[in-house]
């Protein structure tokens, strides 16, 4: 059982609830986040509920939950959420198109890629600063330079930015600069990063841990509401299977099964399930067909000279065909593409 103070509760309010649920012999574990704090309670559920918890000042929901994620699952919260980045918003009824570099590389390329992304319909753009690689000896990323490209080409373009953070301590960092912060498939599982990004106050975009079933990537997404922040966008980005002619398996079934599961929108990146640009398009399309509220796609001005991921790099030619696609599908599935 969970109970959620409201945002005006007070410290006084906290130290009630926790009272009451110790006197009958429950245990009360106190996570105070920017927006609101959250008490989970261990103990006899059916005892909780002879506690009028609800009646307690500053409780503003008390919620009681078969799953073991409780604050992302929808029995809790049977409508959709949507989650606005810088305004655009991410849920039921629209497709959001995000799009962008793998990694910022230089000013021009990261301006020049924003510019292929807007052509395309995109209203938030993506673009790794930081770079979790398998190889030590691969580009890293530029760093605290590359937010500043993305901050730039932002003001230049009017596109809000989504960024990678790999580190708990860069949580901060990233954050001054990003309008949603991306943790990546590595760092699924990385609960410090986790609770980090749940104090932070800014959407988070969760991708699925290549080797974590739905039910591991929704408790990852626990980890960040349990610290106040309801603001998470899940991204299925492939699994790995035995299947070596892609990158990874794109887990189609993944997105309604999230959606049914949890109210929190569910978008899709076809560049890195593929891994190949020949199959980012048909990707895309089976993204939107299956009701992803979203796509998150790699884009680069010359992918032959790209830092990073290049092989699955859309170009302008496929920027013309990511544009009708992402105009003339969504309709067909009773979504809009978001517009600024
Ligand atoms: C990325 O989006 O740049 C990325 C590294 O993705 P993933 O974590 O899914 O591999
Ligand atoms: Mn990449």
């Amino acid at each position: 059982m969970v109970v959620v103070m409201s945002a005006d509760a007070e410290e006084a309010d906290v130290k009630a609830v926790v009272a009451v649920v110790e006197g009958a012999g429950g245990e009360a574990f106190v996570s105070r986040g920017v927006n609101r704090t959250i008490v989970g309670l261990v103990g006899d559920v059916e005892q909780f509920g002879t506690l009028n918890l609800h009646a307690l000042r500053g409780v503003s929901d008390v919620i009681r939950i078969s799953v073991p994620y409780k604050l992302v699952s929808r029995e809790n919260h049977p409508d959709r959420s949507v989650v606005r980045v810088g305004g655009v918003p991410i849920g039921p009824g629209t497709m959001t198109l995000i799009a962008g570099p793998c990694a910022v590389e230089t000013p021009e390329q990261t301006l020049q890629a924003a510019r292929m992304a807007q052509a395309a319909g995109a209203t938030l753009l993506r673009g790794g600063a930081f770079k979790p690689r398998t190889s030590p000896y691969a580009f890293q990323g530029l760093g605290e330079k590359g937010l500043g490209i993305l901050a730039d080409v932002r003001e230049e373009t009017g596109l809000p930015i989504v960024t990678e953070v790999v580190d708990a301590n860069d949580v901060e960092l990233v954050a001054s600069y990003a309008d949603m912060l991306q943790v990546g498939t590595r760092n699924m599982q990385n609960f410090a990063l986790l609770q980090a990004v749940g104090g932070i106050g800014k959407p988070v975009m969760l991708k699925r841990g290549m080797n974590a079933t739905i039910e591991e990537w929704l408790m990852a997404a626990e980890y960040i509401a349990q610290r106040g922040n309801l603001d998470i966008v899940l991204c299925e980005r492939g699994i790995r299977t035995f299947e070596k002619a892609t990158r990874n398996t794109l887990d189609i079934s993944a997105v309604p099964v999230a959606q049914r599961l949890s109210h929190l929108p569910v978008i899709v990146d076809p560049s890195h399930s593929g891994g190949r640009r020949d199959l980012v398009l048909p990707l895309t399309r089976a993204a939107i067909a299956v009701g992803a509220d979203g796509v998150i796609i790699d884009v680069h001005p010359s992918p032959e000279t790209a830092l990073c991921d290049g092989p699955q790099a859309l170009v302008d030619e496929d920027v013309r065909e990511l544009a009708a696609t992402a105009r003339d599908l969504p309709p067909m599935v009773g979504r809009t593409l978001t517009t600024v």
